[in-house]
């Protein structure tokens, strides 16, 4: 189905108040999931309410809480999330890291405890909305882990995203926001419920063998999935894992720590403001410059033209703005049902 932005984000925030959360949780969380869609990353859309509603059910996710601070050492906050909707809490402890970031030039946030902060992107726009920079590390814990490490088999940790962003003073940001997966987990989850093959060199079966088979990801016997870049990438991974899990989380995907159908990101950010370092114009044209430099590069054949970082998000959500979000129909089923199981009624749902 094609739904529009709007009826599908009153729809979302309605389903969450049913769930327990306030109205301003609830349409933070559904403005965020929408806004994934926008951007063409359905992975971290409104498909992921069937398991939201699973974990608020199962006491994994509370959909009361904001969180709160519980390190806050100058340039170094920490925020503990307290396994309340990832959506807010990172929002909340982004803002802090601004306002903090005015007076010291750099900050060093960690989140905590988070259920699943979504597109992280998001973050890292919001800091670009307010001239400064981000970089951000993030693991992925609560649950088995799905990804191998490089040269293994077995899974070992997740889809670890790695996010860095830059404020422009004239022109959107530039916004690198990526799983270290080979592919993002979610998109794995939307060919496996669409019966559609994931690409080459994504996924091994549980022998080790290459599949195209998405299947491998939910049913027994499990395969893995692969890092993105080899080495490279499952080297970025483990910072991630390092940095977000156990630096600022405590929490990595090694054994000891609980595993059930929770999702929990722990996430260290950096956050600077660019006018510190000599000039933020002269910063601004330099990435200009450098911007132009790359786009009129000849496109490759196959090809329409070179992008920056972000650009294709910002072209989907203009796409879909103007046309509708398409939602699979086993993802929308998936999301009526959830919307029945916490009281919603056909009058409710649009259409
Ligand atoms: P992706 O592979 O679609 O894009 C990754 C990056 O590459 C983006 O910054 C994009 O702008 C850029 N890009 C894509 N095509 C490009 C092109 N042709 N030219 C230049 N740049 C291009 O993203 P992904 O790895 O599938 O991640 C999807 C989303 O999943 C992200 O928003 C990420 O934050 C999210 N995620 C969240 C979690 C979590 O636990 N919360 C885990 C993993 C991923």
């Amino acid at each position: 189905m094609l739904i529009q932005q709007q009826p599908l984000t009153d729809f979302v925030s309605k389903l969450f108040q049913a769930s327990g959360a306030t109205e301003v949780i609830a349409d933070e969380v559904a403005a965020h999931l929408v806004l994934a869609n926008l951007k063409g990353h359905d992975s971290h859309g409104v498909g992921m309410i069937p398991s939201y509603v699973y974990n608020i059910a199962q006491k994994l996710l509370d959909p009361t809480t904001t969180g709160e601070v519980i390190v806050d050492k100058g340039a170094v906050i920490l925020y503990d999330a307290k396994t309340g909707f990832g959506q807010v809490a990172g929002r909340l402890a982004m803002d802090l890291a601004i306002g903090r970031a005015r007076s010291t030039g750099v900050v060093c946030l960690g989140v905590r405890n988070a259920h699943h902060l979504g597109r992280i992107g998001t973050y890292g726009e919001h800091a670009a909305a307010a001239g400064l920079g981000s970089t951000s590390f993030v693991n992925v814990v609560g649950h088995e882990p799905q990804v191998s490490p490089f040269g293994g088999r077995d899974r070992r940790m997740t889809t670890n995203p790695f996010c860095a962003t830059l404020p422009r003073r004239d022109a959107p940001p530039v916004v690198l926001d990526m799983a270290t997966s080979a592919i993002a987990l979610g998109k794995v989850r939307v060919a496996h419920k669409k019966g559609e093959p994931v690409p080459d060199g994504v996924l091994v079966d549980h022998e080790g063998r290459p599949t195209n088979n998405a299947s491998v990801m939910y049913e027994e016997p499990f395969g893995a999935l692969g890092p993105f870049g080899g080495h490279k990438g499952y080297g970025l991974a483990v910072m991630c894992e390092l940095l977000g899990g156990g630096l600022a989380g405590h929490w990595t995907a090694q054994p000891k720590h609980p595993r059930s159908s929770q999702i929990i990101n722990n996430m260290l950010s950096f956050v600077f403001d660019p006018d510190l370092f000599g000039g933020g114009e002269q910063f601004d044209d330099e990435m200009t410059a450098m911007i132009d430099y790359l786009h009129s590069t000849t496109p490759a054949v196959g090809t329409d033209k070179v992008r920056i970082p972000g650009e294709p998000e910002r072209e989907s959500e203009q796409a879909r703005r103007d046309n509708g979000i398409p939602i699979d129909s086993n993802s929308w089923q998936g999301i009526v049902t959830s919307a029945y199981k916490v009281g919603l009624t056909a009058s409710d749902i649009p259409s």
